[in-house]
This record gives C-alpha cells, structure tokens and sequence, in this order.
C-alpha cells in the first residue's frame, strides 16, 4: 500500500450543551480529521486535541502543524505504507501523542478497509456491544444537575461520571446517592483539580461506595496518587497519568491506580492503547474506554476498542446525540444502554460528505 496524500480537515462541531469540567468549559467541539489516502481505499483519523492546551499540552493547531511539517511527510517516506509501520516511523519525535494518534488511525483504517477487515476484529473485540456510561459536567446548581442525571438515566445510561472540583464534590455526589439511590454505577472525574493537601476532604467521598475517583491530582504526581489511594477507600483511577504501556505498568506497580482509563489520543493510538489494555490485564486491573467528545469518527473506533475482554466496566463511550444534535457520521445510538460494535471494514463508519461540509472550517490536502 502507498500513500497517495493525507487530507487535514478542521471542522467546527456545536454541542447540544455547555460542557464543563475542571480545566474549563466547551461549546463548540473544534476537531481535526484526517483522511489518509491510497490506491486501495481512504481510511479516516480523528484528533482528540482540543482547541487550548488545557487537558493535556496538545491542542487542535499544534496538531495541524507537527502532522504538516513533521509527522505526515515521515509515513510518506515508508517504503510500504502500513498500519503497524507508523508508531515506529513516528517514535523519533516527542510527544504529540494526539496527532500521532489521528495519523496512525487513518492508515490502519485504509488498511483494514482495502482488505475488508474491520477494526474490532483487529484489535481483538470479544463482544458485538459495549455498556455505555455518560459524563456529566460540573453545573451551575444541584437542582440542574439532578435533571441531567435523571435524564441520562431515563436515556438508559449503565453509569454515570460527575465531573468534579474544589466546591464541587461532595455535595453533588452525596445528592445523586439521595435522589437516585445506592445502585445507580457512581464515579467522578477531577480532571487534576486536588493535591495531596486534600486527602481528608476526598476521604469525604468513600461513604458513596463510588466505583472510582479519576485522576484526582496532577498528571505527573504519580506518587502522589500512590499516597492518596493508602488514604481514600474509593479506588484512585489515572487518565492524564498513563501516556504508555509503559506509563502504565509503572502506576500500577507503585499502586498509584487500581483502574485505568485509556484513550487512544492520549496514549499515541490504538495499538498502544491495545498494550495498555494487555499490561492491565496481566496485573488484574479492569480498564474502560474515556472520551473526548469525539464524533462519529473516533467514537467508533473507541467503541471497537471497548470490546476487548479487559473493559469490565462502562466507559464514557456515550451516544453521539449525548453531545451533538447531527453528527457526521451515521450516529451512535444507545440500544439497551449500549453501544454497537460498527462491524464493516475498518472503522465501519464513513462522513456523510453534505454533513462534513456544513461544519468545515478549513481545509488542506498534503500529497505524499
Ligand atoms: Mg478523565
């Protein structure tokens, strides 16, 4: 296979709500897609920078540039182009996992497409359908995050995240519990909101009986986490921590998480992500799928990926109506409070062009 040139495309996607959590609020999904093309078939990536450097250091145009000047022309130069030859191809460059994260998707796509395989089957998927939690942002009021919660569970939500910060935890948890009950899956993100100062008050949580709190401290506080979870009852879970297999295996031996969240933008992709998956089942540790507010794109690969044997628990792998109104692909729908496993070629879903080009922004075509 050879790669004819890549299509940079920013697209600009309204959310059918303000999202907030704590290292900020969205209300426009700003997205870069990838469209690999070859002589066989185009294959599609979805870059899960945001538009500020606020998650993690990546963001939407430091992506369009590293994969222009640096990544892109690196797969151009393969021999043979190949799904498994990208990670390699790309390794002498830091960082920009996120952009790496989108290239490699789009060749493995047009890969798996040309040869009628889909991504599930390639990555290992035992199921056809995942449970499905949802992530709910932090509000202006209990009483309006009561109604959120309520609703998704009406929509059929298997679990629901708070997002969570200073001012903004006990409480809303405690009056989730009261309303909805004691069965109802429970956990909360921080987003790198704590230090280690706030042990105690996290403590605070434990009588929730909470499946996990996510990522409590910052990023590189792996310690940290290892200290907090001998405190905390509730199970300590790392998303922004764990950028490897690696990363990975070296939290889980300083027992600075008992759960890990795994995106494949963050980790540099989906083969890496299927390590990490490997390192946590080799240690016991249940893992499930995060999200970033992805679109029909990368929400089906991420759904493929949640079918490996080691997601034990819902992940934030929502409908796409949980955060757009129409999205670009054919949309994802909760079915019994699942998600299905796109079983065609590839990612198994495909832009409906009309679509694309309502909420296109930009638009650059790289030739190999
Ligand atoms: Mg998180």
């Amino acid at each position: 296979m050879k790669l004819a040139g890549v299509e940079l495309r920013l697209i600009g996607m309204p959310l059918v709500a303000p999202f907030r959590t704590s290292f900020g609020t969205e209300t426009t999904r700003e997205v870069l897609l990838l469209r690999a093309v070859t002589g066989e078939a185009e294959g599609w990536g979805e870059c899960v920078a945001m538009s500020d450097p606020l998650y993690s250091s990546e963001y939407v145009h430091a992506a369009a540039d590293v994969l222009t000047r640096f990544l892109i022309p690196a797969v151009a130069a393969l021999p043979e182009l190949d799904g498994n030859a990208v990670g390699p191809a790309l390794a002498k460059f830091k960082g920009h996992r996120m952009a790496k994260a989108a290239l490699e998707t789009a060749v493995l796509d047009a890969e798996l497409r040309a040869q009628g395989r889909s991504m599930a089957r390639e990555l290992g998927a035992v199921r056809d359908r995942v449970p499905c939690g949802v992530s709910v942002g932090i509000m202006d009021s209990i009483g309006e995050l009561l109604d959120a919660v309520g609703g998704y569970l009406d929509a059929g939500y298997l679990r629901i995240k708070l997002k969570i910060e200073p001012g903004w935890d006990v409480e809303p948890v405690r009056a989730v519990r009261e309303r909805f009950g004691d069965d109802v899956l429970l956990q909360v993100d921080a987003n790198t909101a704590y230090t280690v100062a706030d042990a105690r008050h996290l403590a605070g949580l434990d009588p929730f009986d909470l499946l996990l709190i996510e990522q409590p401290l910052d990023e590189e506080d792996v310690l940290g986490h290892a200290e907090l979870a001998k405190v905390l009852r509730t199970p300590v879970c790392l998303d922004e921590s764990i950028t490897s297999a690696r990363s990975a295996a070296d939290a889980i031996r300083l027992g600075a998480c008992r759960i890990v969240n795994i995106k494949p933008g963050r980790v540099g992709g989906y083969l890496e992500a299927r390590r990490i998956h490997d390192v946590c089942a080799a240690n016991g540790v249940p893992v499930w799928a995060g999200g970033m507010l992805e679109t029909g794109i990368g929400r089906a690969a991420n759904v493929a990926l949640a079918a490996l044997p080691g997601f034990t628990v819902p992940g934030d792998t929502s409908a796409s109506d949980r955060y757009y109104r129409t999205d670009i692909t054919e949309p994802f729908v909760l079915d019994d409070g699942h998600l299905a496993v796109p079983p065609g070629p590839g990612i198994g879903v495909t832009p409906d062009p009309a679509e694309l080009d309502k909420v296109t922004s930009k638009v650059d075509w790289l030739p190999a």
